[in-house]
Formats: C-alpha cells, sequence, structure tokens
C-alpha cells in the first residue's frame, strides 16, 4: 500500500519515543490518543439501492489512496460489500463479523487471533466481511446485555490501528444499524435522487436523533449524500435542488454528487473499486472528491475542538 512521505514521518516520531522507552502512563496516553484519532462512520439508509455499499467501498478505497488507514466492516447479513471487495462466496467463510460480535456478547476477554482471522485485505483496505449468519447475530442481540452497544465494543480494540473504519449498514432500521449508530462518531447517508427516497430521510433523521439523545451525544451527521444522479434528467435536477433547500444549513449536503454510470454497477461482479475497473471515469472522480470533503470535515472538527480546549 502506498504511504506518502508526510504520514511516515509522523510515525517516525512516535518509534523515536518508543526507542526511549515509555512508562506505562505515557504508553496508554498514547493507545488513547491514537483511539481517539480514528474516525468510525456508519453509511447508512434503511432505503435498499441507493449506494450504500457502493459508498463504503468507493470512499474506503479512495480515503486509503489518500494516506488513510481504513477499515471497512460489513453489518449486511446480505454480504454485498464483501462480495463487492472480492469475496466470492462469504458464506464460506468461517470468521466473519458475526463471530465476533457472538463473542464478544458472551463477556470473554478480547481473542486476537478472531479478530485477525478474521480481517481480510482489499486494494487499500482492510474489511471485517459478513454473511448471512448475521441475522442470527442480529436476532441474539435481543437477549443480550447492553445489545445496542455491541459492535462499539467489538471495534474497539480495532481503534488504535486505523485512521477511519467505515460500517455499511444493511437497508432497515433493526438492532444492527443501531449498533452501527452507537459504534459511530458520523453518518453519511447516501440517497438517490427520487421522490421516495428524499422522503424516506425524515424515518432516518428521526433514529439518529434518538440514538443520540439516548445513548451516543456525540453522534454526527457527516452529510447526505447524493448517488446515481442522471446530471440530464429534470427529475433529478428538481430533487437534488428541493433537497438542498430542505436541508438548508441544518444538514449537510456534500458539494459533490456521485453521477450515474454503467461502469459503477460493473464493479460488484469484477469485484473491484472503480478506482481499478474505470480509474479516469467520472465516478471515480466523484468518490475521491468526495474523499477530500470527508478529509476536510474531519479538519474543521479537530480546529473546533482544539480551540474550544482553549477557551
Ligand atoms: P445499497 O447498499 O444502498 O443497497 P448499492 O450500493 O448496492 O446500494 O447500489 C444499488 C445498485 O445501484 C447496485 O446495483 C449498484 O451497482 C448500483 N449503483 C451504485 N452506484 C451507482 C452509480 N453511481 N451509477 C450507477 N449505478 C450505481
Ligand atoms: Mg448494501
Amino acid at each position: 500500500m502506498y504511504i506518502p512521505k508526510s504520514i511516515k514521518k509522523k510515525h517516525k516520531s512516535i518509534y523515536f519515543q518508543s526507542e526511549q522507552g515509555f512508562s506505562v502512563n505515557s504508553k496508554e496516553k498514547e493507545e488513547k490518543a491514537l483511539k481517539d484519532k480514528c474516525k468510525v462512520i456508519a453509511v447508512a439508509n434503511q432505503k435498499g439501492g441507493v449506494g450504500k455499499t457502493t459508498t463504503a467501498v468507493n470512499l474506503g478505497v479512495a480515503l486509503g489512496l489518500a494516506g488513510k488507514k481504513v477499515l471497512l466492516v460489513d453489518a449486511d447479513p446480505q454480504g454485498s460489500l464483501s462480495q463487492g471487495c472480492n469475496i466470492g462466496n462469504p458464506d464460506a467463510l468461517e470468521t466473519t463479523l458475526s463471530e465476533l460480535m457472538s463473542y464478544e456478547m458472551t463477556g470473554e476477554d478480547k481473542d486476537y487471533l478472531l479478530i485477525n482471522n478474521a480481517i481480510k485485505q482489499f486494494e487499500t483496505v482492510d474489511l471485517i466481511p459478513s454473511n448471512i449468519s448475521l441475522s442470527g447475530t442480529e436476532t441474539a442481540l435481543f437477549n443480550c446485555m447492553s445489545r445496542e452497544s455491541v459492535l462499539k465494543r467489538t471495534l474497539e480494540p480495532l481503534k488504535d490501528k486505523y485512521d477511519v473504519i467505515l460500517i455499511d449498514c444493511m437497508p432497515s432500521l433493526g438492532m444492527m444499524t443501531i449498533n452501527a449508530l452507537v459504534a459511530a462518531d458520523s453518518v453519511i447517508i447516501p440517497c438517490d435522487p427520487s421522490y421516495l427516497s428524499v422522503k424516506g430521510l425524515d424515518l432516518l433523521l428521526h433514529s439518529i436523533a434518538k440514538v443520540k439523545r439516548q445513548i451516543n451525544p456525540d453522534l454526527k451527521i457527516d452529510g447526505v449524500l447524493l448517488t446515481m444522479v442522471d446530471f440530464r434528467t429534470v427529475n433529478a435536477r428538481d430533487i437534488t435542488g428541493a433537497l438542498r433547500d430542505a436541508m438548508g444549513n441544518n444538514i449537510n449536503v456534500f458539494n459533490i454528487e456521485i453521477p450515474r454510470s454503467v461502469r459503477a454497477t460493473e464493479c460488484p461482479n469484477a469485484g473491484e473499486s472503480i478506482f481499478v475497473h474505470d480509474p479516469k471515469g467520472k465516478v471515480a472522480d466523484a468518490y475521491a472528491i468526495l474523499a477530500k470533503e470527508v478529509i476536510g470535515l474531519e479538519r474543521k472538527a479537530q480546529v473546533r475542538s482544539r480551540s474550544d480546549s482553549v477557551r
């Protein structure tokens, strides 16, 4: 994986400090700082077919190309993200997100071998795949203690290894999606420019507000992302315009809109991201710009929290 010089430089200072020896305290501080640095983003919308999985794969790979260490988490029992990341038959996998979450539910200490077995590599990212067994795990969540935070606890030991963890949610507002919203620092909401899709946003925003109020007060909405936009149709232009007006200043709508393209539909079958399948195309360009917008939001948040701590 290509790692830019600036990133290597940053890590060099950490290695150097380690050679000098750490007291337990400063090592703990370092681990905490690394965990805080990791941003967990849920890609969510209860409507299917709006581009959640496509966004998780391609935003992930774009962030990887920009030098970020990225983990994709497939939180949909259909395993579309896993298939999109070139895992031909996710059902044949022995260790998936389901096993990690089931292990977490038993309340035993972390099994790092199990976690390592689950993680697969794809282009510039790592991936925790899923298959149909995740639907059984979702049912089991109902009888478990602190059932809303099982995914959060499952991902906790991985946070010091990654800059960004992207969770691809399933198309429902069930317990697995609630777990993703509890684990997340922020949400990206893909939405295709159709009347039904925009109408369904209310329900999702309501669920996000509820999770924020009751369990995860720091949860933020990074933005609504318009996907599969056909710039030639008047209908798409009307709906995107109306959505931007409706969200106003309350909720960010990403400046970049992902164009509709046949090349994007070919990616899952090819087991490739758009950056390999059609690197010079307009969809690859759009996801690269989205990655910049996401990194920009993160920088703004850091500046804000630094100036808050000065006050
Ligand atoms: P979700 O995860 O929300 O169900 P997907 O990412 O699986 O949605 O996308 C639904 C379908 O739309 C898939 O067949 C996918 O290939 C296709 N698709 C996604 N993005 C685009 C795009 N920009 N242009 C054309 N088709 C797309
Ligand atoms: Mg999907």
